[in-house]
């Protein structure tokens, strides 16, 4: 452990697009905000290739470079972004006084303000087989490791908005795109849908889900199961795509912040405050219903300025 601890107004954990957006707005507020990135530096955003809904981007944009220029945008303004991941919390000081963290079990922070934005990660089914080849075949990310799967065969586990948005881009990569599909609907939405119905070389197989990922080190194949007729089949594939939705990264606050039954921080009212004073969350990390980006922004936007006030009451 660092023998000085660094006494700071505001301290940012994340950063997606709720992070930077609360970076921006606290920086300009002149809150000095430092902000940890978390291990994986611009959140979900950088798996993605094209972000077409960001208002002001009339032809798109590349996901990381949009996270690349929010982080500028943020430094412009005075945040120092530091590669880290917050390790512990204690969150324990009445109000009015400074929360502890511990950056890299190493560096202890004490903060007025601290703003969650850890966002959300993605779920796996949990087969042994599944987790065994994560890395091997398995994964939850079409543009991270589509490439490695140029014209092969690969399944795409899921039926909603991320499951058709994989399955498009990797049946541009792909020789063939097999979804896997639970129940005898998608859940994605309409404009999703037609993609599907546009893409020649993508089946969609409904009422099937995934049995077992077959290889010792490597895919191999897939077995998958009708789950109203109870029949097998086994498809040979050598790419896997687990693509079922997220989890909040929230471990970290268990039994420290209110949370609902799946783990999402339980924000008060219209405002980003948490449970315990100048602690707020904004971003996936308390939101299961939106998910965007720019709802992830506003909601950034929001807990700097709620920063901004309870630093207010405190003079
Ligand atoms: P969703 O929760 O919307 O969909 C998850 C999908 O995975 C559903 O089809 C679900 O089936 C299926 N599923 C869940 N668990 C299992 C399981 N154990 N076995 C098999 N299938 C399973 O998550 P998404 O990540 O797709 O989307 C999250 C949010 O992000 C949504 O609001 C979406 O609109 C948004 N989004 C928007 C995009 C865009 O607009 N460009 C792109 C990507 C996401 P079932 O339907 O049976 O529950």
């Amino acid at each position: 452990m660092s023998s000085t601890t660094q006494k700071i107004k505001c301290l940012i954990i994340g950063s997606g697009p709720a992070g930077y957006t609360a970076a921006i707005y606290a920086s300009r507020a002149d809150l000095q905000p430092v902000m940890y990135t978390g291990m994986q530096m611009g959140g979900q955003l950088t798996t993605t290739t094209e972000v077409d809904n960001f208002p002001g981007y009339p032809k798109g944009t590349d996901g990381t470079a949009m996270m690349e220029d929010l982080k500028n945008q943020a430094e412009r303004f005075g945040t120092e972004v530091r590669f880290g991941m917050v390790t512990k919390v204690d969150l324990s000081n009445k109000e009015g006084q400074a929360h502890k963290v511990i950056i890299d079990n190493t560096t202890e922070i004490e903060a007025q303000t601290i703003i969650i934005a850890t966002g959300a990660s993605a779920k796996y089914l949990g087969l042994e087989s599944e987790q065994r080849l994560i890395g091997g075949g398995v994964s939850a990310c079409a543009t991270c490791d589509g490439f490695f799967y140029k014209n092969q065969e690969v399944i795409v586990v899921g039926g909603g908005d991320t499951a058709v948005e994989e399955a498009t881009y990797l049946a541009k990569l792909c020789k063939k795109v097999t979804m896997l599909v639970r129940r005898n609907e998608l859940r994605a939405s309409k404009a999703m849908q037609h993609r599907i119905e546009k893409t020649k070389n993508l089946e969609v197989l409904y009422n099937t889900e995934l049995d077992e990922v077959i290889g010792d080190n490597v895919v191999e194949g897939v077995r998958v199961v009708n789950n109203k007729t109870g029949k097998k089949q086994e498809i040979d594939v050598t790419g896997v795509f687990i693509a079922i939705g997220h989890k909040p990264n929230t471990d970290l606050f268990k039994n420290i912040i209110t949370m609902d039954e799946t783990g999402y921080i339980i924000t008060k009212g219209k405002s980003t405050k948490t449970n315990i004073p100048g602690v707020f969350a904004a971003g996936d990390v308390q939101d299961k219903e939106y998910r965007q980006a720019v709802t992830a922004a506003g909601t950034g936007c929001m807990a700097a300025l709620d920063a901004e006030r309870y630093l207010t009451t405190l003079e």
